[in-house]
């Protein structure tokens, strides 16, 4: 212990599951000398915070899940969201994780120290941590964005932001306009229809529903999962393959492949078709966008919520919020009791990912990089000027795929490159210039073949655009980014060893 000269070799931002699955990785290589600090008060990230009423998994449990530590215990093909709170905090105890995290402390500011070669973290709680190296894993939906609506203060009524839901609040018999047509509306609007007293969907741009083949997993089937070999790795592998299909390849290979958007469209048209009665509404629910610009829905009882007599889409925007509700664009006034703004997150805007200042070498800040060199990141993971920094989702890292294959994968690559520096001893890991604008550039060359800068994306208002105009989602299918992940040449990185005197004796 003598002479370290930071409090962990690791400090890594969030307890989300790309958190708990990179602290999992490092403590299996012999990497255990880490702090996993979490601003919420607990951990499980997006399933710890989004707790609106039907909140569920849009892939298969089976997959959407470490594949080191599979369960038979899901209730369903889609866990729900209190489940997968669950599953994180048995992955904190089973992989001996507590007692190296803090809750309710948020990063507020990170700096590099180039004499050192440590980052010096400032907490919320007004306390510094020095590490090594510094992982952030802060997820990118985790701060809610309400949109710039006029009037927005004068709502005499409850509001809230499906991302931090109310209990307190009742529902029952209450006039209730929800705000945005996303991933979140599609679960909430069917939870709570049959209950208010009224219902009205304000929607912007229509997303695309796919069905959901849901099954509850109890009984014989929760049998079969737990004594019979090989089916829940099969279920599993099934599930990835339709993940890779209906995401990753629909969307970075859309030029190769323009058939598979087609097939998915006539599936969500005949949805439209056979679940929407009011043959207007069931236009206004149509996008006018090709599948995979934004972000599908996966639901059988949304649209069907549309037939019912206490439920109104009101599609022609929003003029103002009232006091008593909202105008909208067509001169309708709505009176509401209840307004819920289930209008999404910050993304790639600026001071979302990571969500604190990052002062790297020479003080150069990060959002200022990006801000003057677009979004970018070698492999999504490395910063040039930002030593000791390692990106779980930084600019072009994710492809899209699900999201357990590519923590698992992101993982791989932060362990091979922290065991090659603690191999030779290295202090400072820094990517090298040159070989960030070669991997930038193969991402702007590779977009060509994705769906999001063809015309078919028109009109989407896809929340993967960033303030650049670009979509720093990484062109590739699930096996290239695995194989990199462990093949990726080290020789693109300068590590080196602060001479002894400067660094003290590392342990
Ligand atoms: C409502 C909702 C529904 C979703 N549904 C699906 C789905 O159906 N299928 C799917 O594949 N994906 C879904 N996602 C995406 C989901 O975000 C990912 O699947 C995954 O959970 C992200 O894990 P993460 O650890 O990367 O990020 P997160 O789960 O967002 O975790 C990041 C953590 O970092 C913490 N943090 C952030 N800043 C700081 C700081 N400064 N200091 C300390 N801690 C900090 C946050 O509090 C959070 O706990 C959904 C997301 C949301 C929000």
């Amino acid at each position: 212990m003598t002479g370290q000269i930071f409090d962990h070799e690791v400090v890594i931002v969030g307890a989300g599951f790309s958190g708990i699955g990179v602290a999992i990785k490092l403590d299996e290589a012999g990497i255990n000398d880490f702090l996993i600090v979490e601003s919420a008060s607990g951990a499980g990230g997006a399933w710890h915070s989004n707790t609106y009423p039907g909140v569920v998994v849009d892939v298969p449990s089976f997959a959407y899940s470490f594949s080191f530590e599979q369960s038979s215990e899901w209730s369903g093909v889609y866990a729900k969201g209190a489940e997968l709170k669950a599953y994180a905090e048995h992955c904190l105890d089973k992989y001996n994780l507590r007692s190296r995290l803090v809750l309710n402390t948020a990063i507020t500011t990170a700096e590099f120290d180039d004499e050192l070669h440590i980052w010096r973290l400032t907490l919320s709680t007004g306390r510094e941590v020095t590490s090594r190296f510094l992982i952030t894993a802060t997820g990118a939906l985790t701060q809610p964005k309400t949109p710039d609506i006029p009037g927005a203060d004068d709502f005499r009524g409850v509001t809230m932001h499906s991302a931090r839901w109310n209990h307190d609040v009742d529902l029952a018999g209450k006039r209730v306009g929800i705000i945005g047509t996303g991933a979140s509306t599609v679960t909430i609007a069917p939870t709570i229809a049959p209950t208010v007293e009224h219902l009205t969907v304000f929607q912007r741009t229509p997303i695309w529903i796919m069905p959901k083949p849901e099954a509850k997993l109890d009984g014989p089937q929760r049998t079969v999962l737990r004594h019979v070999p090989g089916v829940l790795p099969a279920l599993r592998a099934a599930s990835n393959v339709l993940g890779e299909v209906s995401y990753t390849l629909t969307t970075n290979y859309y030029r190769q492949l323009p058939i598979v958007p087609k097939v998915y469209e006539r599936i969500g048209r005949l949805q439209l078709l056979h679940q929407v009665r009011d043959k207007q509404t069931r236009k206004a629910l149509t996008p006018k966008y090709a599948v995979g610009c934004k972000r599908v829905g996966f639901s059988n009882d949304y649209l069907p919520t549309f037939n019912r007599p206490n439920v109104t889409l009101e599609a022609s925007g929003i003029e103002r919020i009232t006091p008593t509700g909202i105008r909208a664009k067509d001169g309708t006034e709505h009176h509401f009791d209840v307004l819920i703004f289930a209008t999404g997150f910050k993304t790639f805007e600026s001071g979302n990912m990571p969500p604190f200042p990052v002062l790297g070498a020479g003080g150069a800040d990060l959002e200022a990089f990006w801000d003057e060199h677009r979004y970018q990141a070698y492999y999504g993971v490395s910063v040039p000027g930002f030593p000791n920094l390692l990106l779980m989702n930084g600019p072009y890292a994710y492809n899209l795929t699900v999201y357990f294959q590519f923590i698992e994968s992101q993982a791989r690559y932060i362990v091979r490159l922290l065991g090659t520096a603690r191999r030779i001893k290295a202090t400072f890991v820094d990517v090298k210039r040159e070989a960030n604008d070669r991997y930038f550039a193969s991402m702007l060359a590779r977009r060509r073949n994705q769906i999001y800068f063809s015309d078919s994306c028109n009109g989407s208002n896809s929340y993967f655009f960033d303030q650049h105009g670009d979509v720093p989602i990484r062109a590739a299918l699930t096996p290239e980014v695995h194989w990199t992940s462990g093949h990726f040449n080290l020789k693109d990185y300068d590590m080196h060893t602060a001479p002894k005197s400067a660094v003290g004796v590392n342990r």
